[in-house]
């Protein structure tokens, strides 16, 4: 690939399209006046229905390459809820490919939200106790074991499909949003988004380095911190820039900010939930409870201590995630009822 441009190299990866592309962009006209900024939103929870949301970006990428490598099962895992690996299995179905799940669960689960989804598509699941000694990464080898010796060819993807490949996901998406920039007639001073495998930031801060595009890419974390994320992001980055025959990039500049996970991954407080509702109430936009309701919470208050003061225009990527709302129906409830 070497006397190619990025532009080029990019048009040639190996990509199966699953996405509804590209996904609009509006504003908030409430929240920016509210903010005194432009608060933009990316709408990357209309990719799709099914398989809604961040993930399917980096999966026609993914699953292209299992493809090539003449798989038959797609493997892959997360939590119990995990909207990418309902997005797998949605995907796989469609393809007409087996899809096996590890999700990892404290306690029983209850047959709702993308855990149903799951089940619907036809995944095979295997549940994984997260306080059991059986790591992740080794019930995912014993799973793709048994399907070599059944004659199948099993291929992992792993979770968030973050990795060099999946990154291609939001390189790409990086590229749609300055078109769109042209058409809007602006530039975004910030780029925002969730950080839960730290897959969708890595594609975005690779973009912006790779496309020369000077903007300011952030990411709020709803998982770990971001010191685990600065070691993620860099293997990710590396991965891809070794995929594309370009050098690595030892010099970072990630914008990765703590403070908002709450409780914990996945876990909801009323606050964040009822800041959820109003956005709902104001925008009729329905963020998620595990990543974009946090990390809009998160941009909002930044915005009002003046993080983000230089801004005028931020773009919020909307990563999906609403069927995680319904697990949660009652504590939104109370949410509501204590509002
Ligand atoms: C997975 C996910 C994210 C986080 O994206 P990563 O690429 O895993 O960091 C954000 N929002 C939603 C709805 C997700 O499902």
């Amino acid at each position: 690939m070497e006397n190619l441009t990025l532009r080029e190299k990019l048009d040639r990866l190996n990509r199966i399209r699953l996405a509804n592309l590209p996904t609009p962009i509006c504003k908030l006209n409430n929240v920016s006046r509210e903010l005194g900024k432009n608060i933009w939103v990316k709408r990357d929870d209309f990719t799709g229905v099914e398989m809604s949301g961040n993930k399917v970006r980096k999966l026609e990428f993914s699953i292209a390459a299992a493809l090539e490598d003449g798989c038959d099962v797609l493997i892959t895992a997360g939590g119990i809820q995990s909207n990418h690996a309902r997005a797998t299995a949605a995907a796989a179905a469609r393809l007409g490919l087996k899809s096996h799940l590890v999700l990892s669960i404290t306690d029983a689960p209850k047959t709702e939200g993308n855990y149903l989804l799951d089940q619907m598509f036809g995944a095979e699941i295997t549940l994984l106790d997260e306080n059991g000694n059986v790591t992740l990464p080794e019930k995912i080898e014993e799973v793709a074991e048994a399907y070599r010796k059944n004659g199948h060819k099993p291929y992992v993807i792993p979770v968030g499909a973050s990795n060099g490949v999946g990154n291609f996901g939001y390189l790409n998406a990086m590229r749609e949003i300055a078109e769109q920039e042209e058409s809007l007639g602006l530039s975004f001073d910030a780029i925002v988004c969730a950080v839960g495998s730290g897959g969708t930031y890595s594609g975005l801060y690779l973009g912006n380095r790779l496309f020369g595009l000077g903007r300011r890419v952030a990411g709020f974390t709803v998982s770990n911190n971001k010191d685990y994320f600065a070691n993620v992001c860099g293997k990710i980055v590396n991965d891809t820039l070794a995929l594309l025959g370009e050098e690595a990039d030892e010099e970072r500049s990630f914008e990765i900010i703590d403070g908002y996970k709450g409780l914990g991954y996945a876990i909801s407080k009323a606050d964040e939930l009822q800041f959820i509702a109003g956005v709902a109430a104001k925008e009729g936009i329905v963020l998620d409870p595990v990543y974009t309701g946090k990390a809009f919470y998160g941009l909002y208050n930044e915005v009002k201590k003046g993080t983000f003061d230089s801004c005028e225009n931020i773009l919020f990527i909307h990563t999906g995630g609403q069927y995680g709302l319904f697990p949660k129906q009652d504590q939104m409830a109370e949410a509501l009822a204590e509002n």
